[in-house]
């Protein structure tokens, strides 16, 4: 057990709540995070970043499943109390980000606040049309291979304007390479309808295609993550987040 786990060597009183708060995230995640089962988190302060022992503890699938029961959080208005200016200090010298993210840089969707995650808990690599180029694709095996990051979650989403902006063949400075990216989404999508961007439907769709092709792109391109997933140290993921209900929607 260790000073922290122990209740020793933690910064104030907020160290005692910290632990419990930490133990029952683990004991939801572990338990499919049942609504029910989390509720018993809200209004309990959740003081410290995450440390190394916490976080090399838990598996692949318990940090996806850690993620998910924080968007539960989120979406039902339960988040935890978060003490940033406590998760600061706790951070400031170290940090063991259990996931690393790939969000679109809409407004509307700031991974670490849909997914209830505090200072010091994921890295959050953050481009328009969640495109994993291969900046992001290093930026992510710095996640997992040198600072320890168990899982990568491609997080895209409904009504993206980058998704809309490539349907539409928009041509603007350099937004044209990027929503380069996007283009083989849109041939890849079967859809019969209107293949417009003023169709939800299939903009919604072209981004689920998007989000698996670079869930694809990351074990394609990156023989450092491809690799680590074979061997069980990382899970590579994709979901969908929805604007209107706030809802996560895994991938398979
Ligand atoms: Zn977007």
């Amino acid at each position: 057990m260790t000073d922290r786990a122990a209740g020793k060597g933690c910064r104030g009183t907020d160290g005692t709540r910290f632990n419990f708060t930490r133990r029952q995230l683990l004991k939801g995640a572990l338990g499919i995070a049942s609504s029910a089962g989390l509720a018993g988190l809200s209004g309990l302060s959740y003081a410290a970043a995450l440390t190394k022992e916490e976080r090399d503890k838990m598996t692949p699938d318990e940090v996806l499943v850690s993620l998910q029961a924080g968007n539960q959080r989120f979406r039902t208005g339960k988040m935890e109390d978060h003490d940033f200016l406590a998760q600061k200090r706790a951070s400031a010298r170290g940090q063991y980000p259990a996931a690393a993210i790939v969000s679109c840089i809409d407004s509307r969707t700031p991974a670490e606040i849909l997914l209830d995650q505090g200072l010091g808990e994921v890295f959050n690599a953050r481009v328009a049309g969640n495109i994993c180029n291969d900046d992001i694709l290093g930026s992510l095996e710095f996640a997992c291979a040198a600072a320890g990051s168990k899982a990568i979650l491609v997080m895209g989403h409904t009504s993206c304007g980058a998704v809309k902006g490539a349907i539409d063949g928009v041509e603007l400075g350099n937004l044209t390479g990027l929503l380069n990216h996007i283009e083989p989404a849109i041939e890849a999508t079967e859809y019969e309808g209107d293949r417009s961007s003023k169709n939800a439907e299939f903009v919604n769709m072209v981004a689920i295609t998007n989000v698996r092709r670079a869930v694809d792109d990351i074990r394609q391109r990156s023989q450092v993550l491809s690799e680590m997933e074979k061997e069980g140290k990382i899970k590579i993921a994709g979901a969908l987040y929805h604007l209107d209900d706030g809802r996560l929607e895994m991938l398979g």
